[in-house]
C-alpha cells in the first residue's frame, strides 16, 4: 500500500522474524586469521601502511582484550600487547572472502543487500518466521560459515521484522551473538542503545532529536512518524520510523535511484585539500558503477561532516550522462563553494565524512535526450557520448586486469595503455571495500589522462 507519503511499506509490520542480519566480527583481521591459521586466537591487528604510527583498522577480539582498537597506532598496540601480529591490509583478499561467505550463506537463505563488506541482509521465508525456525536457520548459517569456510570467520547475527531491527540486533551481541528481537520486545530490550549506535541516526539527526528532547531510545520509540520526518527534515525520518516500528519499507529493488559511496575521514584526510581527493576517488568509483549498469545520471549530490559537528550538503543538476568528467567538474564547483562558506564562517573546518552520490538515474532506453532532458544541448551530447565510451574502456581494463590489452586493438590498445598507467594510483584498491583509513594520497587530475 502507499502511505501517501512516498513510502510504500506493508500494510502492517511484517510477520514475525522476516529478517536475518549477519556482521562479521574483526572482518580484516579474522581474514587474516582465516588465511593464517597460526594466528587464531591470536592479538591481530590491521594496517593500511606498514609504519609504526598508522592507526589500525581492525582488530582480532584477542587484540581487543588488550585495549586495542580500531585507531590504536601500531606503537601504542605494541606497547598494551607486545606479541601483537601486525598485519597489512589486503583489500583484494577481504573481498574474496567476501565473495565466498555469501555464497554460502545464499545456501541457506536468499540475499536481500549487502551492506558492507562485512553486513548483509538475508530474507527468511514465510514458515521459518517464528522464532524456533528461524534461530534453527540462523544456526545452520553459523554452522555453514564454520564447517564451509572457516572457524576464523565469526558472526553476529540479528533476527526481527524489518532490516533496521535486524542490524540492532545484530549489534547487541559481539563475537558471535544470536538475537531475536520480536516487536513486543521493544522498547525496553534496546532501551540502553545509545541513539548514534542507530543507522540513519547521526550526529546531525541526533542533535535535532536532541533539540526535540528525545535523547533516548524509549522516546525515540515513543515519536510520532510525522514528527520524526519533521525532526529529520525529510521523508527519510518516516522511513526510518516505519523500520524501527518492524515495517517492511520497501526499497524499490530492481529500479536504481541513486549510485554512491561515503567514506569516514581519518585525521590524515581531514584537511578539506585531502578530503577532496578522496571525494574524487569515491565519484569515479560511483560512476564506473553507473556505467556498469549501463545507467546515466542527472544530478551529483555531495555531503560533507564536519568535525566537531555539523553537515554540509550541496547537490547539483545536469544533463543525463555517464562522462566522468562532467561528474568531477561538478565536484569541483560544489567544493569551491563549500571553501568559499568555510572562508566567510573563518576558515574551512576539518571533514569528518564525505558522501558523494549520482541521481536522477536513466537507463539507456529512456534516452534521456530525445525526451527533452531539461539540461540537455545537443553539442553536449555528442561529447558526452565520445567521452562515456572511453570512461567504458577504461573500466574494462580497470576491471579486467588479466585482459587487459588482449581485446583491443593497435592504436586502441596504445591509448588505452596509457590512461591504465595514468590511473595507476588507484590499483589494487577496491573503493566498494576500502576501509576506514583511505590508503592512497592521490587520484588523477583530468588533465593528466590522455586522449
Ligand atoms: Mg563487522
Amino acid at each position: 500500500m502507499n502511505s501517501g507519503t512516498g513510502i510504500r511499506r506493508d500494510y502492517r509490520p511484517a510477520d514475525g522474524l522476516a529478517y536475518l542480519f549477519l556482521d562479521f566480527n574483526a572482518y580484516f583481521a579474522s581474514v587474516e586469521q582465516y588465511d593464517h591459521p597460526e594466528l587464531i586466537g591470536r592479538p591481530v591487528i590491521v594496517t593500511p601502511l606498514q609504519s609504526e604510527h598508522t592507526g589500525a583498522i581492525a582488530a582480532s577480539y584477542e587484540a581487543k582484550a588488550f585495549g586495542i582498537k580500531r585507531g590504536t597506532t601500531v606503537r601504542e598496540a605494541r606497547a598494551l600487547c607486545p606479541g601483537v601480529a601486525v598485519m597489512p591490509a589486503r583489500h583484494d583478499r577481504y573481498v574474496q572472502v567476501h565473495k565466498l561467505a555469501m555464497a554460502e550463506i545464499e545456501r541457506y537463505l536468499p540475499l536481500v543487500k549487502v551492506y558492507s563488506i562485512d553486513e548483509a541482509a538475508f530474507r527468511l521465508s514465510r514458515s521459518e518466521r517464528d522464532p524456533a525456525r528461524a534461530i534453527e536457520t540462523a544456526k545452520r548459517v553459523k554452522r555453514g560459515i564454520a564447517e564451509n569456510i572457516g572457524p576464523a570467520l565469526r558472526a553476529s547475527i540479528g533476527l526481527a521484522p524489518s532490516r533496521l531491527l535486524a542490524k540492532l540486533a545484530a549489534e547487541r551481541v559481539k563475537p558471535d551473538g544470536l538475537t531475536v528481537l520480536e516487536l513486543g520486545d521493544l522498547p525496553g530490550k534496546l532501551a540502553d542503545m545509545p541513539l548514534t549506535d542507530i543507522p540513519g541516526v547521526g550526529a546531525g539527526v541526533a542533535a535535532r532529536l536532541a533539540r526535540s528532547g528525545v535523547d533516548n531510545f524509549t522516546s525515540l520509540w515513543n515519536l510520532q512518524p510525522k514528527r520524526a520526518r519533521a525532526i529529520w527534515g525529510s521523508v527519510q525520518g518516516e522511513r526510518f520510523w516505519y523500520g524501527l516500528h518492524g515495517f517492511d519499507v520497501h526499497e524499490e529493488p530492481t529500479k536504481k535511484s541513486m549510485i554512491g559511496h561515503s567514506r569516514v575521514l581519518t585525521r590524515d584526510h581531514e584537511a578539506p585539500e585531502k578530503a577532496r581527493i578522496v571525494a574524487r576517488a569515491l565519484l569515479l568509483k560511483a560512476a564506473s558503477r553507473l556505467r556498469h549498469y549501463r545507467l546515466y545520471a542527472g544530478g551529483l549530490s555531495l555531503s560533507m561532516r564536519q568535525r566537531p559537528e555539523g553537515i554540509w550538503e550541496a547537490a547539483q543538476r545536469f544533463s543525463h550522462t555517464q562522462d566522468s568528467y562532467r561528474f568531477l567538474n561538478a565536484l569541483d564547483e560544489m567544493w569551491a563553494r563549500y571553501l568559499r562558506v568555510g572562508e566567510r564562517d573563518g576558515g574551512g573546518p576539518r571533514i569528518g565524512g564525505v558522501t558523494v552520490y549520482l541521481h536522477h538515474l536513466k537507463s539507456h532506453e529512456s534516452a534521456a535526450m530525445r525526451q527533452g532532458d531539461l539540461f540537455a544541448d545537443a553539442e553536449h551530447a555528442q561529447t558526452d557520448a565520445k567521452r562515456a565510451k572511453l570512461w567504458r574502456l577504461i573500466d574494462q581494463i580497470n576491471a579486467d586486469p588479466e585482459e587487459k590489452f588482449r581485446r583491443l586493438s593497435g592504436a586502441d590498445a596504445e591509448k588505452a595503455k596509457a590512461r591504465h598507467i595514468s590511473l595507476a594510483s588507484q590499483s589494487g584498491l577496491d573503493l566498494n571495500y576500502l576501509g576506514a583509513k583511505i590508503a592512497f594520497s592521490r587520484v588523477p587530475e583530468e588533465a593528466e589522462f590522455l586522449y
